[in-house]
Parts: C-alpha cells; sequence; structure tokens
C-alpha cells in the first residue's frame, strides 16, 4: 500500500494498543512501549536456578527452564494470552516470541539449545483455532535465535478434555501417556527446549519432556514458557 494512503487510513482508523487503547506509533506494533515496560517481566535470567526451575525439578529431569512474564488473573499477561490464544491473534505469539528470544539471548540456555519443540495441542483443537499458540511464539523465538523448529516429533496421541476446572490428580491421571515421540533418530543427543505459552503447575510441559526423555536416548530437555502463574 502506498505510504499515503496507509497514513490516511491510520489517521482515520488508528491502530489501538491492545492493553491500554491509545493508539500505536508507526514503529509500535501490537503493545505501546508504555506498556512494554509495565509488563511483569520475571528476571529468571539465571535458566538453571529460578523459581520455575525449581517448580519443576521434581517433576522431570530438565536442564534449564525459563519464562518471561508472570500470569496473574485479570493483568496485562492475561489480556496478551488471551489475544493470542483465543482471539487469532498469531501475530503477536510471533512478536511476544522475538521479544522473548531478545530478553533471554544472554543466558546459557541461548547457547546450550538445539531445537525448539512446541507443546502440541490436539490435532483438533489445533483445526478449530487455527494454528497452535506455542509454535507461533517457537517462530519468534527462531527467527531470532536461528534454531529449527520440529513440530512433528513430539505429539499428542489422546485427546484430553479442557484442565482449566479439574484438579491436580484428576489432570496428573489425565495427562498420563497423552504424549508420544516419533523420529527418535532426529532427536537423539539433541538439547531441545520445549516452548508453552502458560506454565501453571507445569505438569502438562513436564509430561512432554518425559516422553522426550523416557524414549530418545542422550536428548536433554530444557522449558520455555511465555509467562508462569506466580
Ligand atoms: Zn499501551
Amino acid at each position: 500500500m502506498p505510504a499515503i494512503w496507509s497514513s490516511l487510513l491510520h489517521l482515520f482508523f488508528p491502530r489501538l494498543c491492545l492493553l491500554c487503547k491509545e493508539p500505536l506509533t508507526k514503529q509500535e506494533e501490537q503493545v505501546c512501549q508504555r506498556c512494554f515496560c509495565k509488563l511483569p517481566y520475571t528476571c529468571f535470567y539465571e535458566t538453571g536456578n529460578n523459581r520455575l526451575f525449581h517448580r519443576l525439578m521434581g517433576k522431570a529431569l530438565i536442564e534449564q527452564a525459563t519464562a518471561y512474564l508472570y500470569y496473574v488473573k485479570k493483568g496485562m499477561t492475561q489480556q496478551l494470552v488471551f489475544s493470542l490464544k483465543y482471539y487469532g491473534n498469531k501475530e503477536l505469539a510471533c512478536l511476544l516470541g522475538r521479544r522473548m528470544a531478545l530478553y533471554f539471548r544472554d543466558t546459557p540456555l541461548r547457547s546450550a539449545a538445539d531445537v525448539l519443540i512446541p507443546v502440541p495441542l490436539h490435532r483438533k483443537r489445533e483445526r478449530k483455532r487455527g494454528y497452535n499458540q506455542s509454535e507461533k511464539l517457537c517462530q519468534g523465538i527462531a527467527s531470532v535465535w536461528n534454531l529449527p523448529i520440529d513440530t512433528t516429533s513430539l505429539y499428542r496421541a489422546i485427546k484430553t478434555d479442557t484442565q482449566t476446572k479439574r484438579g491436580f490428580y484428576d489432570r496428573w491421571l489425565n495427562m498420563q501417556n497423552v504424549f508420544a515421540v516419533r523420529d527418535i533418530e532426529a532427536l537423539q543427543g539433541k538439547h531441545v527446549i520445549l516452548v508453552d505459552d502458560v506454565i501453571t503447575s507445569g505438569s502438562t510441559i513436564c509430561f512432554c519432556a518425559e516422553a522426550l526423555l523416557s524414549t530418545v536416548p542422550g536428548i536433554r530437555v530444557s522449558v520455555m514458557g511465555l509467562a508462569v502463574v506466580r
């Protein structure tokens, strides 16, 4: 579109910040710089020693773990997650993936990683939504860290009910044997980063890690979340 038309278009239909609803500048995408500054960042730069890592290490033998934002009900992170998960905002997932990769670019996780693996959605749910939001996050991360994404080796074998209303033990029973691995050779000896949108107790991502660790020789698994529940 010629610049003059796009300027006119923005004059009459300004693009608004997803969070504060103020008009965005030309350089800003989706979220204004002021809101980006106010997001609840975790500061989990020590990827082998932080609150999330300690939460997960009792459940699976993961190497490192980190998350970009804290997730609080009705908070800014929840608004972002809803937009990328339930309102079809794929671009936001890619953008946050890129931001997250820049935020963690000097961490040991970056230098150790060989491949990114998104936590798989069940195919039916992915078809309904049109995309897997964790895969979109991976695309953002991959574009900055220059890493491959593997979307086929780890897959969801059994459909699970939606997780939100179940108790911990029910969820745990429900998730056993949900994930399986194909193409074991491709992952052999690799350090993979499992990527998810929101990590709550960490059960889902640890079941993914377990599936990989129990089937692929020499694999190492780390975890990266867009957000973690405090
Ligand atoms: Zn804003």
